[in-house]
């Protein structure tokens, strides 16, 4: 698979502008909703620019070995929640933040389970939208929905928080497929 390497630097200015569009889009959240592991770091600088509490739930794929037909069916498994989600999320503006939107069904997840505590508003953030078919879907209720960056379908994105290597080296990577995409 086709792979893009991103920087932290490009991470940062990338979070920079979604800021902005979500202040000028008239959305002012109470809370940002991070979804772990992959949403916090980029919910942590949002939290830079927006200035509102961050507040983190860990969501990860997992093998559903029941669905009859012997293939493990990946399935987003929730593994840590809120404390007292109805004292942080009714009535509040919240804004939930992932760091790729690819086939959806991690989004869908955590949208249905914020909207069973009846958030006065729901918007969702993601440094990254691939352009393909959807298998999750968004709920009516999302009001808002911004995306850093339109990725292409078959791309894998290479994010330096997962970075094993030389992390200078993947930032000299990534500021050349910058520079000559
Ligand atoms: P979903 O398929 O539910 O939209 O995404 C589930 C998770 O798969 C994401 O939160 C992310 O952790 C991982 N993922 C999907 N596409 C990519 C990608 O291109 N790069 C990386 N690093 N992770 C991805």
């Amino acid at each position: 698979m086709e792979k893009q390497y991103f920087s932290y630097n490009e991470i940062h200015t990338t979070i920079q502008n979604l800021s902005k569009k979500v202040q000028e889009s008239g959305f002012d959240p109470d809370i940002i909703l991070a979804i772990g592991s992959g949403g916090l770091i980029s919910g942590r600088i949002l939290k830079t620019f927006l200035g509102k509490p961050l507040y983190v739930v860990s969501i990860s794929y997992y093998d559903d070995l029941e669905d009859g037909t012997g293939v493990p069916k990946l399935k987003p498994l929730v593994q840590q929640w809120l404390d007292k989600p109805t004292e942080q999320l009714k009535g509040k503006k919240v804004l939930i933040v992932d760091e790729v939107d690819d086939t959806r069904k991690t989004l869908q997840v955590c949208c249905e389970l914020v909207l069973a505590y009846e958030p006065a508003e729901l918007g969702l953030l993601v440094l990254h939208n691939k352009l393909k078919e959807k298998v999750g879907r968004l709920p009516e209720k999302l009001h808002y929905y911004f995306a850093g960056l339109e990725l292409p379908p078959h791309l894998w994105a290479v994010y330096p928080w997962e970075v094993e290597g030389c992390i200078k080296e993947h930032s000299t990577l990534a500021d050349k497929m910058l520079t000559e995409n």
